[in-house]
């Protein structure tokens, strides 16, 4: 069996061998031992963000998606609108779960070049009194764009309303602080920047807030409010819980603290971009967004305008290197993209550098 590759993905991501060796045991889901480590999961996400004093952590069975729906089931009713702001296939996602649902939903679009502009969102809330909540997506990972979520917050707190954030591939590094910006829900997932195995959605609300959306959720699974009295009440998840996943992500939780929290992590991750950006520059790949929009999360690269370039051998040649890269989710034009997050290191980058340019001549460049 080759060497396990390092993923430059947006997730699932190489974890750290603690990570993976924290899944080698047994818990018994009732069992006390699960229970203070849920008890754990729960206090140290809130920890993260700086939510222990306003908000509940809400961890829920699934992919980063899955939190989303419940999130909107559980905080959205039937009488509300959501305006989604878009500028990238995540923003999509969340309108098209509210539609789905039977929500109200208004969307604004921005380019997917462009930040999200927080002064429109100001005036649209202003024109339109109907609007109840607003969704947006922190780091765009379409195209690794960061939104400038605590202008977005401060008008949406303003204006009255409620602010759900998708915070899945920025929370753990980008600067997320709920003691000084006004956010009703963050919302994430265990594979990202927090470095864990992938299984487990999780959503930090405030606690005034969900206190509201008893039987507000259609839906018996996907129901953050029955969630969280299940875990009040006895300490237990309601439904069978991914306990080695939940082992993992308490043990990456503990090993982001050791490494110096979010900010720490935050300069590994732009360390890596740095590294990543270098390389990619000294081969002629270019990078789709101007620099200064550029989340150190995942980069969007243009794919060579030779006529011969083909991704899939690129994709291959790379892999055969022990690099997995990631298709574009571009509307227009042809790109890939290179994930700079979990445990990699600017070293990882510097060796990807070395083999970018037999990998491009491969694929036909
Ligand atoms: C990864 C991601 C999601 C969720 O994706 P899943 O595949 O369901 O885990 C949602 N929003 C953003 C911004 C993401 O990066």
């Amino acid at each position: 069996m080759t060497e396990t590759p390092l993923l430059l993905t947006p997730g699932p991501l190489t974890t750290n061998p603690a990570v993976r060796e924290a899944m080698q045991r047994d818990w018994g889901s009732r069992d006390p031992a699960f229970i203070a480590l849920t008890a754990e999961l729960r206090q140290r996400l809130l920890g993260v963000a700086h939510a222990q004093a306003s908000h509940v952590a809400v961890p829920i069975q699934g992919s980063g998606t899955y939190v989303l729906e419940a999130a909107v089931a559980t905080l959205v009713g039937g009488g509300d609108t959501l305006l989604v702001l878009i500028n990238g296939a995540y923003g999509e996602r969340m309108a098209e779960i509210a539609r789905r649902m039977g929500r109200a939903v208004e969307v604004l679009r921005w380019d997917e070049r462009q930040p999200v502009d927080p002064a429109t969102v100001a005036e649209a809330l202003a024109g339109k009194p109907q609007i109840s909540h607003v969704a947006v997506v922190h780091c765009e990972t379409t195209t690794g764009i960061l939104n400038p979520l605590a202008d977005v917050a401060a008008v949406v707190a303003s204006a009255g309303r409620l602010l759900i954030v998708d915070a899945m591939s920025s929370f753990g590094a980008l600067p997320i602080d709920l003691r000084h910006m006004r956010a009703a829900a963050v919302l994430a997932s265990s594979n990202k920047c927090l470095e864990g195995t992938p299984g487990v959605g999780f959503a930090l609300i405030e606690r005034g807030v969900l206190e509201g959306c008893k039987g507000r959720s259609p839906s018996v699974s996907f129901d953050l409010h029955a969630q969280w009295s299940g875990f009040e009440g006895n300490g237990q998840w309601r439904f069978t819980p991914p306990v080695q996943v939940v082992a993992a992500m308490v043990e990456a939780l503990r090993l982001l603290e050791a490494e110096g929290g979010p900010p720490a992590r935050l300069r590994r991750y732009e360390a890596n971009l740095e590294m990543l950006l270098r390389g990619a520059a000294a081969v002629g790949i270019d990078l789709y967004l101007d620099r200064a929009l550029q989340a150190p999360i995942i980069a969007t690269f243009r794919a060579p305008e030779n006529p011969a370039f083909r991704f899939q051998t690129f994709y291959d040649a790379l892999a055969s290197r022990g690099f997995v890269i990631y298709p574009g989710k571009l509307t227009k034009g042809e790109s890939f993209r290179i994930g700079c997050i979990g445990a990699v290191t600017p070293a990882d980058f510097q060796r990807l550098a070395s083999v970018l340019g037999q990998a491009l001549a491969e694929a036909g460049v």
